[in-house]
């Protein structure tokens, strides 16, 4: 399904993001290795993506006068996080190129539109969502059917990082969970079976061209990514290509452009179920950086930019280890400490990526470690050893 290519946008212009968070920042440094200016929209005057931005407009996400001076900098716009109003980017797109658009974002910020989207594409992907119902309101919970249970309660909006989500197992945990989230719209999802959890990176451009980055697999702790590995070790090659063909299908059905990574469950008895997905470079793609011709942060620039996209091989086997506050923070206690980033850089193929965040909190999101080898046994082996040195239980 190709369309005609419109001129690209070349550097030195100035390419935009909504957002100041890493991505943000590793977006920065994608462009600016190819030759373009960066300008950031964030409300924080010391981000991630800030401190590497050519220019930062400190404004939030709705200010009319900051939404009206990135479009005026830049030829085209992204948004580095996945809650960015949709109504900002909608704005900006009148003005310049915003990839994605407004309305492929809306969708996967709704788990409802996102769900019901998933269920409509079915027949093209071949994969359907958890079964699911809406809950609106009490009522709504007394008519659950019983096969939803157990389940886990998830927020529509602004769920991340397994934040706004409770287990339920039964209709009075539901009840519970539901008055405790304040009553805000929710999704009641059956807790399903799982082997373990894939996620597809995909780009399309805007001349409806589209690459599927190899698949990886997803171990996450406490609600948030802990490891991402590929080739993951589980993956057969029957999983992994129905997986990238139903990938294929969800980005061409959404009209999309740019990156967008889509989470899968592997369920116990082999079948495949579609999650949710992220209009956005992701945390399990970001061991592209060191081990695939083209980065996910270097395939957005190229969508963004209407340019050809990148090729998408892996020339390493690659582990990616998510870095939290928790490693500034000697074994259980609140004593501070610095991380021996010296030992884990003389371990060879240690890829160390740190966001520039002041602050180290628990759970906080840090940085993270590449550890690419020529085999994926010796990556592994080198993710041991790293987690041996930092602290970290494997
Ligand atoms: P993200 O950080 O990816 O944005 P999130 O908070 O949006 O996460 P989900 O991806 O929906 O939430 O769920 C977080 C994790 O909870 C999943 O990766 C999976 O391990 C588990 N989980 C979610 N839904 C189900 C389900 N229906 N059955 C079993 N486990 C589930
Ligand atoms: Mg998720």
């Amino acid at each position: 399904m190709s369309t005609t290519r419109q001129p690209p946008f070349l550097p030195p212009t100035t390419l935009g993001v909504m957002g100041g968070g890493q991505l943000g920042r590793m977006f920065a440094h994608a462009a600016q290795a190819m030759g373009y200016k960066v300008a950031v929209l964030d409300p924080a005057t010391d981000s991630p993506a800030g401190q590497a931005a050519n220019q930062l407009i400190a404004a939030g996400y709705t200010d009319d006068t900051g939404l009206a001076a990135l479009a005026a900098e830049c030829v085209a716009v992204t948004t580095e996080f996945e809650n960015v109003p949709a109504n900002s980017l909608a704005l900006l797109g009148d003005r310049v190129f915003v990839a994605p658009s407004a309305s492929c974002v809306s969708i996967a910020q709704d788990r409802v539109l996102e769900k019901r989207f998933f269920v409509d594409c079915a027949q093209h992907s071949g994969v359907m969502p958890a079964p699911h119902q809406v809950i609106a309101s009490a009522a709504d919970i007394d008519a659950i059917p019983d096969e939803l249970l157990p389940g886990i309660l998830k927020t529509v909006r602004m769920g991340y990082d397994g934040k706004g989500q409770v287990r339920v197992a039964s209709r009075a945990d539901v009840h519970a969970a539901f008055a405790a989230m304040g009553g805000v719209i929710c999704l009641l999802e059956k807790m399903l079976p799982l082997a373990y959890e894939v996620s597809v990176l995909t780009a399309r451009g805007h001349d409806g061209e589209s690459v599927v980055y190899p698949i990886a697999e997803n171990v996450h702790r406490d609600g948030i990514l802990f490891t991402t590995t590929v080739p993951g070790p589980n993956v057969s090659a029957a999983c992994a290509a129905r997986a990238q063909d139903a990938a294929r299908a969800i980005v061409a059905q959404l009209g999309y452009v740019g990156v967008l990574c889509i989470e899968f469950f592997v369920l116990e008895d082999g079948s495949l179920v579609v999650n949710e997905m992220a209009p956005r470079p992701h945390n399990s793609g970001h061991y592209t950086i060191d081990a695939c011709v083209s980065s996910q942060f270097a395939q957005q620039v190229r969508a963004m930019a209407r340019l050809p996209l990148g090729d998408v091989r892996q020339h390493s086997p690659a582990v990616m280890l998510n870095i939290l506050g928790d490693v500034w923070f000697e074994d259980g206690s609140d004593t501070a400490r610095e991380p021996a980033w010296e030992q884990v850089l003389a371990l060879p193929g240690a890829c160390l990526h740190l966001y520039g965040k002041e602050e180290a909190r628990r759970g906080r999101k840090m940085g993270h470690i590449t550890f690419v080898a020529p085999t994926l046994a010796q990556a592994q082996e080198q993710l041991r050893e790293a987690c041996a040195i930092l602290g970290i239980a494997l």
